[in-house]
């Protein structure tokens, strides 16, 4: 029998408001996160993602709700006191200090002796293979050196969770691809809880153990990428992740993939299903995809008359179409995921019932 996971970080009710006339920028999540795994808060540009990663370092207040960290509340605790660590966007390393100096910087904040703390960061260097340029400046090592050099830095202070806030969104495409499985083998091997703030679902999807996909404020869903992908909760996931058809159909709205989508040309012999037309066909290399609009009588809402299809390159070249070209749609019943209504807004929190203060003036004149 499995025993339950470790919680790592239980978060309860979190809010965050920024200002009292806008919409809380979090608003009473809750979450549970196992220890030691991978997990990334994902949504679109300002869902609440850095705000709910920065009151977990604790770098910003808690409006309502709590925080705790294997199981002690830390809601009100400073930042160094937490057990976490932060690691930021494109690594922020000191350019004047050598990569053993930003290492051990956390160290001299603390009083450490140059000797001991030089002895801890040059253990970690090693650990993470950097021990041979420990004397080397940020710009003098390449972006994989320096974000193992960051890693290091973090974890100078022997964090229980190490927090990131979209540590690969300022390198090109290709590093990034290089340095996220540069972090997921690291995380694996320190055996630490990472959460890992990003926007983009392909670093989600490569690098969770659970996503956690946020919008305006709340969680719409969590899950393993397998789990969020295949059966997204409802049609905010379903778009946002990508890779879906977002369909009416008799029994209500479903998800279909691009690649479980069936096409055959409208004059096909026996073919039945939704009419449309191609508007648009992009080779993708092993993939081409196919962008139509359906035709009116087959959906309602304008918003879901632009669909998708991932054809096999083989499969189309088998059967290539063309720009314009009236075509049939269907799809297994067993490919077609239901999707619920999306997460609501709770119920704003009632103050907090204040007790009567009795007045001593007037309970004297009584
Ligand atoms: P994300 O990281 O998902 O892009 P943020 O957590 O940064 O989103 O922001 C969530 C919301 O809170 C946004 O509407 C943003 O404008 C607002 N916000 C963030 N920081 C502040 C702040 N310091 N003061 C006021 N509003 C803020
Ligand atoms: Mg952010």
């Amino acid at each position: 029998m499995d025993a339950a996971p470790d919680i790592a970080v239980e978060i309860v009710a979190l809010t965050k408001q920024y200002a009292v006339d806008i919409p809380p920028a979090v608003d009473q999540i809750d979450l549970r996160i196992a220890s030691g795994s991978y997990c990334c808060l994902l949504g679109p540009s300002g869902c609440g993602k850095s705000t709910t990663l920065r009151m977990i370092a604790g770098h910003e207040s808690v409006t309502h709700g709590d925080i705790l960290l294997a199981n002690r509340n830390i809601t009100r605790l400073p930042a160094a006191a937490r057990g976490t660590a932060m690691m930021f966007q494109s690594f922020a390393l000191f350019p004047h200090l050598s990569a053993l100096d930003n290492v051990a910087f956390s160290l001299k904040m603390k009083g450490v002796a140059r000797a001991e703390r030089h002895r801890r960061a040059g253990a970690l260097l090693e650990r993470v293979a950097m021990g041979h340029l420990a004397q080397r400046k940020p710009a003098e090592l390449s972006g994989g050196q320096q974000q193992r050099v960051a890693l290091a830095r973090a974890l100078i202070t022997e964090p229980k969770v190490l927090l990131l806030d979209e540590p690969l969104s300022a390198l090109d495409p290709f590093l990034r691809v290089q340095m996220r499985a540069e972090l997921r083998r690291w995380q694996k091997e320190l055996g630490l809880t990472f959460i890992h703030v990003t926007h983009s679902q392909e670093e989600a999807m490569a690098l969770a153990d659970t996503m956690v996909v946020m919008n305006h404020g709340l969680i719409e869903q969590v899950g393993s990428p397998h789990q969020v992908y295949n059966f997204p909760a409802n049609e905010f996931v379903a778009r946002f992740m990508g890779g879906h058809n977002v369909l009416q159909t008799a029994s209500g709205l479903v998800a279909v993939r691009n690649d479980h989508m069936r096409i055959a040309a409208a004059q096909a012999p026996g073919a039945s299903g939704l009419a449309a037309h191609i508007t648009d066909i992009e080779y993708q290399g092993t993939y081409v995809l196919l962008g139509l609009q359906l035709a009116d009588e087959a959906q309602a809402a304008p918003a879901m008359k632009q669909v998708a299809v991932l054809l096999h390159e083989s499969d189309f070249l088998a059967c290539p179409f063309e720009l314009g070209q009236p075509v049939l749609l269907w799809w297994d019943e067993a490919h077609a995921h239901a999707l619920q209504p999306g997460a609501q807004r709770p119920a704003p929190r009632q103050p907090q019932p204040t007790r009567m203060r009795r007045d001593p003036l007037a309970a004297m004149a009584a």
